[in-house]
This record gives C-alpha cells, structure tokens and sequence, in this order.
C-alpha cells in the first residue's frame, strides 16, 4: 500500500515537469548565457590569441555552434574569421590530431 502512494506522487511530480508530448525530455538548466566578448567590450577577435580561440572550438578543431558557446551573432562572425585565420596560419589544427 504505501508503494502505491509513492508512486502516485512520483508520476504526479513528473506530470508537472513533463511537455504535453510526452516525449522523452531531458530537464536542462535555462541559464541565459552571456557573450563573453560583450562582456569584455571586446570588439575584435586577435586570431594570435590561440587561448582565446581554443575556447570556442572542439577537440576536432571545428567551430562550436553559437547555442553552446552563448557568443553574440556579431562576435561569433567575427571570432569565426579569426579561427580561420589561425587555421591558415597554423595556430589551429585544421583537423583534429
Ligand atoms: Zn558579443
């Protein structure tokens, strides 16, 4: 008997939290990113600044997406030229190693 009422809880938690679809939803933190180049009033990107580079693309060497960085269109346009410059002068790998 007291299963029953741990489970009646738990499914009416769950309805609470769950989209009407009824898909299969991961629970995902909203946390409004902030574009660290505004932050920094940063206007340009130095592609010299491999660090900086480094930060926004993936082991592989590709450019991550502006959803999982939480860079601005403005900034991603510009950083996304100076990592293609670091790549043509080797300072990034244009494939990962
Ligand atoms: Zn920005």
């Amino acid at each position: 008997m007291e299963e029953n009422t741990n489970v009646t809880t738990a499914s009416a938690a769950d309805a609470a939290v769950a989209p009407k679809e009824g898909k299969k939803f991961v629970k995902r933190i909203p946390r409004r990113k902030v574009c660290a180049f505004c932050q920094g009033h940063v206007d340009t990107v130095d592609y010299k600044d491999v660090n900086t580079l480094k930060k926004y693309i993936t082991e592989g060497g590709k450019i991550l997406p502006r959803r999982m960085t939480g860079v601005c269109a403005k900034h991603q346009r510009v950083l996304a030229t100076a990592i293609k410059r670091a790549r043509l002068v080797d300072l990034i790998p244009f494939k990962g190693e």
